[in-house]
């Protein structure tokens, strides 16, 4: 069975014969960029090229990218360890061309490293092409379904719509139509059942799509009518754990050796066993998934926090510890111990989880433990509230203190509640939550009064009543 590393080496190799440099992924944490917390594609790394304002180095380029798709355009969470084929963090391979090469060499290519290369069946691959919009008056992309017929069979190729096969940078921007390969891998007898390449099939969830080709060729303009590129570019993604699942013959991702480590020590931390139990394989794959989210965010210097980027890792670790506590019955920090197996794995690659080992096993279990402090009394709360609740719907307030008091970030109560057949009043939730604010934004006010800095001729200003009544004044200066 072919190792991942070498999967992934294979993929890198072989662009780079086809003179693309190797580059190294972008962080998976985002510092500089406003519009995006978290790299969820390969593509973000190179944005400026794309849109014209930087000229690439080299013009073709290969590379994994880290990815986070737990926030904005991309979520993915809710999926996660309830199918088996999507992650919040994964690699992304891909291959681009900055003004170079266009879709023959990106479709022919493509295909010789699946088929040559990795050896993957022909007969399992199906290919999608835009099939136009009438809204944006744009044809079937007939170029890439021509490069397509030249090399699948024909029953093969399925047209999509702008929904699935139009990609845009944005409301505005750098677009394009884009071809994507999926491949089927039910059983030659399930396959046999269905033959060919019909929407039933390709909305199995055992057809996966694996890789997605975009060819940038338009410019959307603020009116929303597009006009042609002057350089046409290639942006492809692949996601890697997922050709590992089909190379590797396994039905599942978690089945290849990108996972099959850590999920062996899950099963002996906590002494359970994957494969037996469906509530608890999905505890295990989530627990599996997301401690590798959160590692590869603190490598990149992201702790977790209460707020941002920060939070966003504080939720997806407090899920997983969450899932630990019920349905594995871990009451102590165990997560932190799969730091040691995760790293092993990965460092070769990614040296920075060998570097930053020490402070990504710290922080997690020191996270661990402050949940784990509030985590019981708050499940035994949430118990009380479904108990005492008369209708399907939990109030806010009651979210409200979960989330202020035992630090239940608001889509753990969600998916609580979700898991025993309730809702939640998020509206409500927002509301109490807005009110907090409000309350801590007046005292913060008085703080950073009291530092202003600016000199001479002080007047106190009124500015409300504190926690207390007492009324809070101001002091205010005037600049000189
Ligand atoms: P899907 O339809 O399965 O959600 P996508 O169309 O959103 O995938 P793209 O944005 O086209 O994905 O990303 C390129 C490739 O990255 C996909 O073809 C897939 O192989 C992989 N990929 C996307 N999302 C995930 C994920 N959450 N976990 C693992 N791999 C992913
Ligand atoms: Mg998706
Ligand atoms: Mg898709
Ligand atoms: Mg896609």
């Amino acid at each position: 069975m072919i190792k991942s590393r070498d999967i992934r080496k294979k993929f890198l190799d072989f662009f780079n014969e086809k003179e693309h440099a190797i580059v190294p992924s972008a962080p998976m944490v985002i510092k500089d960029d406003p519009t995006l917390m978290f790299t969820n594609a390969g593509m973000n790394q190179f944005k400026e090229y794309f849109l014209g304002n930087k000229a690439p180095k080299s013009k073709r380029v290969t590379d994994t990218q880290k990815c986070l798709r737990v926030s904005g355009k991309h979520n993915d969470l809710e999926e996660v360890g309830k199918d088996t084929y999507h992650h919040t963090m994964f690699e992304m391979l891909g291959n681009w061309s900055f003004g170079d090469y266009f879709k023959k060499e990106a479709i022919s290519w493509a295909w010789e490293l699946l088929t040559e290369v990795y050896g993957i069946d022909k007969d399992i691959i199906y290919v999608t092409v835009f099939e136009g919009s009438d809204s944006d008056g744009l044809p079937l992309d007939q170029e890439a379904y021509d490069f397509w017929k030249a090399i699948v069979a024909e029953d093969r190729i399925i047209l999509g719509n702008k929904k699935d096969n139009f990609w845009e940078m944005g409301d505005q921007g750098p677009c394009g139509p884009s071809s994507e390969i999926h491949v089927d891998i039910r059983s030659a007898e399930q396959r046999a059942e269905i033959p060919g390449a019909s929407l039933v099939n390709m909305d199995h969830p055992q057809v996966v799509e694996i890789w997605n080709l975009v060819f940038i060729e338009f410019n959307r303009k603020a009116d929303g009518a597009l006009e042609k590129l002057a350089e046409q570019h290639v942006d492809t993604g692949m996601g890697f754990e997922r050709l590992s699942m089909v190379l590797q013959g396994k039905t599942s991702n978690y089945d290849t050796d990108v996972f099959t480590p850590i999920i062996r020590e899950i099963e002996t931390i906590t002494s359970s066993e994957y494969g037996v139990n469906e509530q608890t394989d999905i505890a295990i794959r989530v627990i599996a998934d997301h401690v590798r989210a959160v590692a590869f965010a603190i490598a990149d210097g992201q702790l977790p926090s209460n707020t941002g980027a920060g939070y966003v890792i504080r939720r997806i670790l407090r899920r997983a510890i969450r899932y630990g506590f019920t349905f594995l019955n871990q009451k102590e920090a165990f997560i932190y111990k799969l730091v040691d197996t995760l790293s092993k794995q990965m460092q070769e690659f990614f040296p920075e989880l060998k570097k930053q080992k020490n402070i990504i096993y710290n922080v997690i279990k020191e996270e661990e433990n402050s949940f784990l402090r509030t985590l019981a009394q708050g499940l035994l709360l949430l118990d009380t509230v479904i108990k005492e609740n008369k209708g399907s719907e939990i109030p806010g307030d009651k979210a409200f203190e979960l989330y202020d008091t035992f630090g239940f970030p608001i889509d753990l109560t969600a998916l609580i509640l979700q898991e025993k057949g309730y809702t939640l009043d998020q509206e409500g939730f927002k509301a109490a939550l807005e009110k907090q604010k409000n309350r801590s934004r007046a005292a913060t006010k008085v703080e950073t009064g009291d530092w202003e800095i600016l000199i001479d001729d002080p007047v106190e200003e009124f500015v409300g009543y504190d926690l207390l009544k007492t009324p809070v004044k101001l002091t205010r200066y005037r600049k000189v």
